[in-house]
């Protein structure tokens, strides 16, 4: 049994946590907390150690140690069930909410006596909060607003969480009925970065699926779909073997796109019918695209080329170019698919960096020579190094003394390495007013910057905009970061006027990152098509803080494919030489 450092480190955190509502030794409770942090730090599993070695990592004790070896041993920590069986299911959700930690939820829970989520709610609406100590108007507030946001997600889950688990389930339902039609359908097949539901289009029965999902341990609700683990919700749409493709168009899209799709074709008298389209026009079955995405073809993969093609039917029977599920979000795509068709999408294959990175130098647990060998090995031309700012002291930012010495060391792997580059850069803090963290004298020695925010997040849409706009008319900001802030399923980014953003990105010749982390996924896909016609470039940018996060590039680019953006639109996608020319030329544009 592999037993990930992660999945040790969060069983801590969460013993630490409880161990602190219920009001133990706070000596004891940071122990495991502190060894929670170091074990997610620990480059190397702690499984691949002999237990008597355990000691020797900084952060972890004798007493930690054993029970290292506890969870190594039978998966489990008997002492976090310990605690589990005497704090109610209720409170236990109540960390979730964020801004409430340990110390708050033991007054919520032994003082005002509330023991789960919804009596909170109701309880900040009453105002009952402010009568205890320690609790304000502001926190009440920022409580209720945290659970008005949790409930509003309950259910939802990010892509990449449920990536690997839409796979297992298909291919398990391919094995079990090899004689039907199956297609996985709905959020998944359009790409979407939350997923509320799982959804697959079948010629199966409902009465062959249940007892099937039954032994697979879903629960069927009483709406019919069905629970999974970890929560997810799961539907199969059940068809009759002539329906199927009509049925896999119609919840594979917007409601949106599909009603103007139906206004488009009823007035065109085409058939929106797949089985009169696929017989009356063999021809654009067999031409249509056969791969829209590297990613969708590792779930699903028999199926997505084959559903592709019994789709393209459809359009072409409607004399509308193909669009891929992926794409069929707004109506307005429509017309541009009438009229042309869509230019080819970036794949993961064209992204040929590695843009926004960090090592030890800050808060990222691999070195910078470890990020590069990675590089090469996966076949980047180059990397960009962009530990944190100075200002960032919770993140190890970076002094001026140590920003000289990461460039020396830099120039030493540069040299061992070439062609292969390390490009110098920073994410460098967007301060309070807008100023950056360096000075120009400081800023002019990195070959590229990167500005983001990442104090204050709460503010006004004015106070962001103006933080932002002035970093974006500081001309040695390349690319912006991370552009609102969010975290997708746990907090909601600032407000900010998208469209003032992209047009001042443009103007300045700053780049727009997507953020391909799959909880960031920022800027939004859905400003992207505004900003492409702007004439903004995107930069996915994975904001590795380890060799492990390179990965993440896949969801940046499929967000990227949902916006429609081509490889010649991504600076990630810039081949060495190509970024090096761009650098300059935008550069000196700015006179810098
Ligand atoms: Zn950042
Ligand atoms: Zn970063």
């Amino acid at each position: 049994m592999t037993i990930s450092n992660d999945h040790i480190a969060d069983q801590f955190s969460l013993l630490a946590k409880l161990m602190d509502i219920h009001g133990e030794n706070s000596f004891k409770t940071k122990s495991y907390s502190v060894a929670a942090f170091t074990l997610e730090k620990l480059p190397q599993p702690i499984q691949s150690l002999p237990p008597d070695k355990f000691t020797s990592i900084k952060g972890i004790g004798d007493a930690i140690g054993k029970k290292i070896q506890e969870i190594l041993e039978t998966g489990e920590l008997r002492l976090l069930h310990e605690y589990i069986n005497k704090t109610p299911p209720g409170v236990i959700a109540m960390l979730q909410i964020k801004g409430l930690g340990p110390k708050k939820i033991s007054t919520i829970w032994k003082e005002i006596e509330i023991e789960s989520i919804g009596e909170l709610l109701y309880a900040c609406q009453e105002n009952r909060l402010l009568l205890y100590k320690g609790f304000g108007e502001k926190t009440q507030q920022n409580v209720r607003d945290a659970i008005e946001f949790l409930l509003k997600n309950q259910g939802s889950h990010l892509y990449a969480e449920v990536e690997a688990y839409v796979q297992t389930l298909h291919s398990r339902l391919q094995q079990q009925f090899p004689a039907e039609q199956l297609a996985l359908t709905g959020d998944f097949r359009r790409q979407l970065e939350i997923i509320d539901k799982l959804q697959w289009v079948t010629t199966a029965t409902p009465t062959a699926i249940q007892p099937f999902f039954e032994k697979e341990g879903l629960t069927l609700q009483t709406d019919g779909t069905y629970k999974g683990t970890e929560g997810v919700h799961i539907e199969i749409i059940h068809t009759a073997a002539d329906n199927f493709i009509t049925t896999l168009f119609e919840t594979s899209c917007s409601g949106e796109f599909l009603e103007a799709w139906r206004k488009r074709t009823s007035a065109n008298g085409a058939s929106t019918s797949a089985t009169s389209a696929s017989s009356t026009n063999k021809a654009a079955a067999t031409s249509a695209p056969s791969s829209p995405t590297g990613a969708a073809d590792t779930t699903a993969s028999n199926n997505t080329s084959a559903a592709d093609s019994a789709e393209a039917a459809l359009f072409a029977a409607a004399n509308i170019s193909y669009i891929p599920p992926f794409r069929r979000e707004q109506s307005a795509i429509l017309d541009r698919a009438a009229n042309a068709p869509l230019p080819a999408v970036l794949q993961p294959s064209d992204i040929k960096a590695i843009i926004h990175s960090h090592s030890t130098w800050s808060d990222g647990s691999n070195t910078l020579e470890e990020m590069a060998a990675a590089c090469i090995e996966k076949g980047f031309e180059y990397l960009v190094i962009s530990d944190h700012s100075r200002s960032a002291f919770y993140a190890n930012g970076l002094k001026e003394d140590r920003i000289r010495e990461q460039h020396a060391q830099i120039d030493e792997l540069n040299k061992k390495l070439a062609p292969f580059t390390i490009f110098k850069s920073i994410e460098c803090d967007i301060l309070n007013d807008g100023a950056l963290d360096y000075t120009d004298d400081i800023l002019s020695t990195f070959d590229l910057v990167i500005t983001s925010i990442h104090s204050n997040l709460k503010m006004s849409e004015e106070k962001a905009m103006t933080r932002l706009l002035r970093a974006i008319e500081n001309p040695y900001t390349t690319i912006l970061g991370h552009m609102t802030g969010r975290l997708l399923l746990s907090r909601p980014g600032y407000p900010v006027d998208h469209k003032a953003i992209i047009d001042a990105c443009v103007r300045h010749k700053v780049a727009i990152e997507l953020n391909a982390h799959p909880r960031r996924l920022d800027m939004d896909w859905r400003w992207i098509t505004y900003a492409l016609d702007h004439g903004a470039l995107i930069s996915i940018d994975p904001d590795a803080h380890s060799i492990n996060g390179y990965k993440d590039i896949k969801y940046g680019t499929l967000a990227a494919q949902k916006a429609g953006v081509t490889a010649k639109q991504n600076l990630s996608s810039f081949t060495r030489e190509e970024f090096r020319a761009y650098l300059k030329e935008t550069r000196a544009a700015k006179g810098v």
